[in-house]
């Protein structure tokens, strides 16, 4: 990783993008993009591309989502503390003691989740319970709703928690929102490393940073209509489960470490998963396989059913602590990714489709 693709890997991190709020995430991945795609532009809701032109028309495109999660004010009190709604699958259970930035009319305003202190809480004999999304309560330091107005804020604007990110022992990086700006990250490594070949590849590649993935694909689907790729491969986060106290007979096997994850079945097209395999051994790429009996939980559901259908996979970066401030991923895993999609896009060739056949 160059010196200049780390400084945009941590600015794309640390700026919070909460689902529905996306532009500032955005536009920091459109300006590291504009010098080296052909098209940087985004759409009514934000989903944001950059298109680089191929040979041909045939476009193949990589998606990323944008968004993460965060929280809303959902009450401000007369007493001037806040209430929260969740925006996305918000952990309630990891909410209290944390420090909340909350972005207003007038800027930034930093509150508390607030913790009610041990030594007060009725029920601390060790057998506490997580508490309600209505249980959680935040202090901005106002005394009264006017003046959380005055701070800038009213009900409806969002907040992520400030925790920052950092290169830890062996690899791994850890912060927030790793899921999926981390896919956005990859996507863009993607496109300037073909960008950067002699040769022009075969397909156009489109690579999609989608809006609101955290609440139901919608910018996913919006994007893969108005753009209507031949195939889509689909980038995004996975639970590794190979910390203690996951069950892996009911949530499968897949290690921190060990290479991108495949999924097969539902929404994956046989022929896509199958060139990314062998694009995979080709390189020597550690690849992982997961099982989706029914849908991924990703924005892959909501682009493989557009229009005729398109040929669509997953491919998944393995991800200790989901949707906490200690969410973990390997950076082997992370140039892995890159290298498998990265092989993908180039494998292209004319005569290739990936229609299925009788
Ligand atoms: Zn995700």
């Amino acid at each position: 990783m160059t010196k200049d693709d780390r400084e945009f890997l941590f600015q794309l991190l640390k700026t919070p993008s909460p689902t529905g709020f996306e532009m500032p995430g955005q536009r920091v991945w459109a300006d590291h993009l504009k010098p080296h795609a052909t098209e940087v532009a985004c759409d009514a809701y934000g989903s944001t591309w950059a298109k680089l032109a191929g040979k041909s028309d045939r476009t193949v495109m990589l998606a990323a989502h944008a968004d993460e999660i965060g929280y809303m004010i959902k009450v401000i009190q007369p007493d001037g503390f806040l209430r929260l709604e969740r925006i996305g699958g918000s952990d309630v259970a990891t909410a209290r003691g944390r420090r909340l930035t909350f972005f207003g009319d007038k800027g930034e305003v930093t509150g508390i989740i607030g913790n009610t202190a041990i030594h007060l809480r009725r029920d601390n004999g060790g057998d506490e319970k997580a508490p309600y999304i209505q249980d959680l309560w935040v202090d901005v330091g106002a005394s009264n709703a006017k003046e959380v107005a005055d701070l800038g804020l009213r009900v409806g604007h969002p907040g992520v928690y400030p925790d920052g990110h950092e290169e830890i022992q062996n690899r791994r990086l850890i912060g927030r929102a790793l899921d999926n700006r981390i896919g956005g990250f990859i996507i863009a490594q993607v496109l300037k490393r073909i960008a950067k070949e002699k040769k022009k590849p075969e397909f156009t590649l489109l690579c999609m940073n989608t809006v609101q993935e955290e609440i139901g694909g919608y910018g996913a689907m919006m994007a893969t209509y108005r753009h209507n790729p031949e195939l889509c491969v689909c980038l995004d986060v996975t639970h590794a489960t190979d910390t203690p106290g996951i069950d892996t007979a009911k949530h499968g096997a897949t290690k921190l470490g060990q290479g991108p994850a495949l999924t097969h079945g539902t929404s994956n097209h046989p022929l896509v998963v199958k060139r990314l395999i062998q694009v995979g051994e080709k390189a020597k790429i550690p690849l992982q396989h997961e099982a989706s009996s029914r849908t991924t939980g990703t924005d892959t559901d909501k682009i493989f059913p557009i229009r005729e259908g398109v040929p669509s996979a997953l491919v998944s970066l393995p991800l200790r602590c989901m949707h906490s401030v200690v969410e973990t991923v390997h950076l082997d895993d992370v140039d892995h990714v890159i290298e498998l999609l990265t092989g993908l896009v180039l494998s292209l060739s004319a005569k290739d489709g990936f229609h299925q056949a009788l």
